[in-house]
């Protein structure tokens, strides 16, 4: 996100600035802020010499902590520059701007992934039919294309049951016109 004059963006709420909202980086803060859900654009004072910062302390700094985190927090803020009159989203990948060509390409990444989740066992079926669907997850049920990529010998590379595709565990499971009968 990138703060432009802030008038949505909640100060201490919201990530903004770094990976984590402030009310979580410095809460020693944010327990003396008086207006806990402030715009951005409220802690902006504009003066005839330029935009400041400006806060709503229940009470003065008084502690280490709260005197650490304070500067902590002006290192943060100095170089943020408010200029202009809206907030904005900003896509977050790199430099690119948004596009739908961008998110169709992350999706096709993100569906050619190796599932990593763990395999449901279930208890209602015989312990033989988890084996079999977890080495159907795997491609490790012993299909003709399996086999070939073996190198171990087999008369036709069709499937048996239909007659009309190469049979794989796809095709063999969820494909297979004969299959899908039983
Ligand atoms: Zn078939």
């Amino acid at each position: 996100m990138e703060p432009d004059y802030g008038d949505s963006i909640g100060y201490w709420s919201d990530r903004w600035i770094g990976d984590t909202p402030l009310n979580q980086k410095f809460p020693a803060l944010f327990a003396l802020e008086s207006s806990k859900n402030v715009v951005i654009a409220d802690c902006i004072e504009v003066t005839p010499t330029g935009m400041h910062w400006t806060w709503r302390w229940k009470s003065f700094l008084s502690s280490l902590v709260e005197a650490n985190e304070f500067n902590a927090l002006l290192n943060l803020i100095r170089d943020v520059k408010i200029i202009s009159l809206e907030d904005k989203w900003k896509w977050d990948e790199g430099d690119r701007n948004f596009s739908i060509q961008h998110i169709k390409s992350l999706c096709f990444k993100a569906q050619n992934k190796v599932p990593n989740f763990p395999f449901p066992w279930n208890n209602w079926v015989p312990k033989k039919v988890n084996i079999l669907c977890w080495r159907i997850e795997q491609n490790r049920v012993p299909t003709v294309d399996n086999l070939l990529k073996r190198q171990l010998q087999v008369n036709s590379s069709i499937c048996k049951l239909c007659g009309e595709e190469a049979e794989s565990s796809h095709h063999l499971f969820i494909g297979c016109r004969i299959s899908s009968m039983i």
